[in-house]
């Protein structure tokens, strides 16, 4: 197949797959097969001694995830791609592949839940230490580096409360120390944010998210150069196993070709809620990357097209007070995730990040009436007005 590389929004509908390979088949086949079969015996050993491209089983690669890997490589401008059967599957698989027994962590300081209980269980187990960084200067960026930090992992946006790291002077520090910069660009996609672009050496994705973008599948992507790809295919993701199903790549396919659209009407939706939201008196903050008053919104409109879809908010009263507005609500969705269609909402505190240890949770400004909206792609005056309602 000839490979010419066109815009995202062509790339995002196209790329990785030509239909004339697969009987004209517009939409890509599902391989729903968990072994290939070889013609000969030699045919067999020369795939596995690596001799011969082929197909062999189905955790070691599969022609549907392949299109959709290779679409993903793409979009984020990544040399290769790798599907895993869920977000973290696709951290353990990186964490563990980048580290070894008294290696060193340095982390932004708020990653999603269970990244944080990985790394509690990785320091338990094998004494891998974490430190949290705000990363907001060089410096003390810098100063805290140690001489057994193994990876940098960075969240941008930070989940609830849309802390943006500057991509670029987090990438600038780490090659003086030649460390691997990881950043998990769910709250992006690669529609809005490239951190490859940016100087970061890994991608990862909780395609659960805006990548599958219907709420129908639980799925990871990463990305990187090909060598530590290559890596991760034959030791963390085959011998641990989180591989990604044909029929979850298909349905991730599927999503991607409207990631665009979807993106900019999440993202005009959350704007214009998050406007209505700061003259609310009942508000009593509000959380958005691409609102001028945030702190970090010029490093935000530096390295994001959009702000993406999700706004966090506190409410002023108690946390039986923030439970009684998400009771309230008519058709906004009380559920964790986002990125869906449907307008989704939930109570930080004592859902996503209840695992979090009170004091860190604090510092991460997750107070009990902080409350995450995931903005859906229904009519943004509808979701206003149930949040107006639901605050009455
Ligand atoms: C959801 C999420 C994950 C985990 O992904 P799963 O697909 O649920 O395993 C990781 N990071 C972020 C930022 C997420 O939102």
């Amino acid at each position: 197949m000839i490979m010419v590389h066109k815009r995202f929004e062509t790339e995002v509908v196209h790329h990785g797959y030509d239909s004339k390979e697969h009987l004209g088949s517009l939409s890509t086949p599902i391989f729903q097969s968990s072994t290939f079969t070889f013609e000969t015996a030699e045919q067999g050993e020369a795939r596995f001694a690596g001799e011969e491209q082929g197909y062999i089983y189905s955790r070691l690669g599969n022609p549907t995830v392949q299109a959709l890997q290779e679409r993903m490589a793409v979009l984020e401008n990544g040399e290769a791609a790798l599907g895993f059967s869920s977000g973290m599957a696709a951290v353990s698989a990186t964490l563990i592949a980048l580290t070894k027994a008294n290696d060193h962590i340095l982390c932004s300081k708020g990653l999603y839940g269970c990244t944080f209980g990985l790394l509690e269980i990785l320091k338990e187990k094998y004494n891998i230490q974490s430190d949290f960084d705000f990363m907001d200067n060089e410096q003390s960026l810098r100063d805290s580096i140690k001489p057994e930090t193994k990876c940098i992992y960075v969240e941008t946006p930070i989940n609830p409360t849309m802390k943006v790291i500057d991509l670029e002077m987090v990438s600038r520090v780490a090659k003086e120390h030649q460390i691997p910069v990881v950043v998990d660009n769910t709250f992006s996609s690669p529609y809005l944010q490239r951190p490859l672009d940016l100087g970061c050496d890994i991608v990862i994705h909780s395609a659960t998210k805006y990548i599958g973008g219907h709420g129908d599948v639980i799925a990871g992507i990463l990305v990187g150069k090909k060598e530590f790809i290559d890596e991760v295919t034959m030791t963390t993701q085959k011998d641990i196993g989180g591989t990604l199903s044909p029929f979850d790549a298909w349905l991730l396919l599927r999503g991607l070709k409207t990631l665009p659209i979807r993106m900019e009407r999440h993202s005009s939706n959350a704007e214009k809620v998050m406007e209505k939201m700061k003259q609310h008196p009942k508000i009593k903050r509000v959380y958005y990357p691409f609102d001028k008053d945030h702190p970090d919104y010029e490093v935000a409109s530096k390295q994001m097209k959009l702000g993406s879809g999700v706004i966090a908010f506190e409410l002023d009263g108690t946390k039986e007070d923030a439970q009684a507005f998400l009771n309230r609500l008519n058709f906004i969705k009380i559920a964790v995730s986002l990125g869906d269609a449907e307008t989704l909402i939930q109570h930080p505190a004592s859902m996503t990040h209840a695992v979090v240890p009170e004091e860190h949770r604090l510092q991460m400004g997750i107070t009990d009436t902080l409350i995450r909206l995931s903005c859906g792609l229904e009519a943004w005056e509808d979701i206003w007005e149930d949040i107006e309602a639901s605050l009455k």
